[in-house]
């Protein structure tokens, strides 16, 4: 599962290595990969002897800007994964939906074998009033907002707060490991419902919102920046930094009681028993 902070470490990554890259070729596995397009070729065209600029992110999207001004825009999904590869004699793995090969050398492959990943070009200054981007909710690594307004956004959502923090279009890139991690640094539990917070409270969630991700970015970009290129935060030990996630049965870093998991619908979710209320 891609969450935030993944993207951001990968982007971080991958921008001083894309930058100034120009595209040879792409090839396309699966028409899935690029839903936007009835043929191959209209994406391909649009690529192919093409400079990459940088790479940005708007929310959970990875932009590669292109010389030009078009941009090539990268959605993970849930479980997507861009790999890299020294040269095209390195094996595909299962599931690569693109592969896109520099002229310097070198591919970029989009590997997802849920499939959900896609890929597409749109100009680039048209990116912030797409209605993928329009829809999102806050970006809790840009926090251009404030806690007062966060508390109204809470609010007007009323909704418990497992769901409203892993919910795109309130909060971007919050899966439900760094939902029960903020959940537990803020002192929460899961069912409360967002309008029902005190003042304080709210401000603790806002808090632990900017602070874990902050912090997960950090992690990821210091200790683990070779595996963050998998875009997945538990490959290996990237799980070591979490706090309650996975942790049931362990003692509570804060209080020393033993860590719960409970299980609502198809989500389990780790807390604190004592500590989050
Ligand atoms: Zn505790």
């Amino acid at each position: 599962m891609a969450e935030l902070p993944e993207i951001e470490t990968l982007r971080r990554e991958l921008d001083k290595e894309l930058a100034q890259k120009k595209i040879k070729t792409v090839e396309v596995a699966v028409l899935k990969a690029i839903p936007r397009y009835k043929t191959k070729k209209v994406f391909t065209d649009a690529l192919e002897g093409r400079k990459i600029v940088g790479l940005e992110r708007k929310g959970p999207f990875l932009v590669g800007k292109l010389e030009g001004g078009d941009a090539l825009m990268i959605d993970l999904g849930a479980g997507g994964q861009l790999v890299r590869a020294k040269s095209a004699k390195q094996a595909a793995s299962k599931g690569t939906l693109i592969t896109v090969t520099f002229t310097q050398g070198g591919q970029l492959r989009i590997v997802d074998s849920a499939g959900d990943a896609e890929m597409w070009v749109m100009p680039y200054a048209e990116i912030s009033a797409a209605p993928e981007l329009a829809a999102l909710g806050i970006d809790p690594l840009d926090a251009a907002i404030s806690w007062e307004q966060f508390g109204r956004l809470l609010y007007q959502r009323a909704d418990k707060l497992k769901v409203l923090l892993t919910d795109r279009s309130f909060l971007v890139g919050i899966g439900p490991a760094y939902c029960d991690e903020i959940l537990f640094a803020a002192g929460l539990r899961h069912e409360r419902d967002s309008n029902q917070l005190t003042g304080q409270e709210v401000r603790r969630l806002y808090r632990a919102v900017i602070e874990i991700m902050q912090e997960a970015v950090k992690f990821r970009g210091s200790n683990h920046a070779a595996k963050a290129s998998s875009g997945d935060p538990f490959d290996e030990d990237g799980g070591e930094h979490f706090k309650v996630w996975e942790r049931d049965g362990e003692s509570c870093r804060r209080c020393r009681r033993v860590l719960k998991k409970s299980k609502t619908g198809s989500r389990t979710i780790y807390f604190c028993e004592a500590c989050q209320v």
